[in-house]
């Protein structure tokens, strides 16, 4: 590209007065997490990416799928051939698109061991994930460390978003408790359209751009849930934090600790990996046989249910605790967790 070329490439945006010379110039000094490249995150990362956000850093565990095509729009079939890493695939497109920003493709499960070397150094991190396991994770990082989030959600045909700001507005834990429950609806089990998806990632990018330009009066001032099938917009105010909020009032951040390791255990020899989370969830068995019944063969009683999907088995008790059978990894066993129970 020539040099005038480059400088036409963000005329657009630049003319929008709000963001203009200065707020372009902020845009280029900004270093932006994208935790998720699924659908949200691929779609967040496209935008920051194209809009001269200056180090994006791509943060996922999962490898290109046939089924993400539908609405992972910076993959292709060549993609799922190749079972690419999300983060590489995802990265190798966005260079093409803009060479001038940093973009690094980190391939790891986010967890306690990493979250704070991978996210601290971020002006701002954009939730992409598909689980709250994830999501309270970043939160304690974030507040932690102060550092404003996106976080966001699409399933089926509708999406939650909203920015997240330590010290300023609540945090997850003042919005949803710290135990958001088990079994919900996820994209493996009820599926999801690409338009709420994308909706929701443009969300997050707003608000992103508004603060990385330093338009702190023009973000949004709650929570925002939507449903594009049916034809509904809600914003419901932040409120008041909470004072006694485990993580932003009393600046407990226990999931940073090793104790909250003891998600998964690996059992040796038998090739099922257990999968715990995090404490007090209770799986209502009914409701998720019936979802699972979409996908595979399930069976149930009132203590545990299983489920076949052809080459792994789920066993899934009350507790909410799962064994993933025909797995060897402690991350692929998280990952079918969060895909087909949720949590
Ligand atoms: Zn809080």
């Amino acid at each position: 590209m020539t040099e005038q070329n480059q400088a036409d490439r963000y005329s657009r945006q630049v003319l929008f007065r709000p963001i203009g010379q200065a707020g372009q110039a902020k845009l280029a000094a900004a270093r932006v997490v994208v935790v998720g490249a699924g659908a949200l995150g691929t779609a967040s990362a496209a935008q920051l990416v194209r809009a001269g956000v200056g180090q994006v850093r791509i943060i996922d565990r999962d490898i290109v799928e046939p089924s993400n095509l539908q609405r992972q729009l910076l993959y292709d079939e060549h993609d799922a051939e190749q079972a690419l890493p999300k983060a590489e695939a995802a990265a190798a497109k966005l260079r093409q698109a803009n060479r001038a920003v940093t973009i690094e493709a980190v391939v790891a499960d986010l967890t306690w061991r990493n979250a704070e070397s991978l996210l601290t150094d971020a002006d701002v991190v954009v939730d992409g994930t598909d689980n709250f396991q994830v999501r309270y994770l970043i939160n304690d990082v974030c507040v932690k460390h102060h550092i404003p989030w996106a976080y966001g959600g699409a399933v089926s045909s509708y999406g939650t978003t909203a920015f997240l700001r330590p010290g300023t507005t609540p945090c997850l834990v003042c919005l949803f408790g710290d135990d958001p429950g088990g079994g919900h609806d996820t994209c493996d089990t009820v599926g999801v359209i690409s338009p709420v998806v994308q909706i929701v990632a443009a969300l997050q990018v707003a608000e992103v751009l508004k603060y990385l330009t330093g338009n702190l009066a023009a973000l949004s001032p709650g929570l925002t849930t939507l449903d594009v099938w049916r034809n509904t917009w809600r914003q419901v105010s932040f409120g008041a934090r909470k004072a006694d909020c485990r993580c932003c009032g009393q600046r407990q951040f226990s999931l940073l600790a090793p104790a909250a390791d003891s998600l998964t255990v690996s059992l040796c020899g038998r090739r099922t990996v257990q999968v715990r989370p995090a404490a007090g969830n209770v799986a209502e068995l009914e409701r998720i046989a019936q979802r699972l019944a979409a996908v595979g063969a399930v069976r149930h009683n009132g203590y545990l249910l299983r489920c076949d999907l052809g080459d792994v088995q789920i066993t899934l008790f009350a507790d909410g605790r799962a064994l993933i059978h025909g797995v060897e990894e402690e991350a692929e066993a998280r990952s079918l967790y969060a895909r087909y129970i949720g949590m």
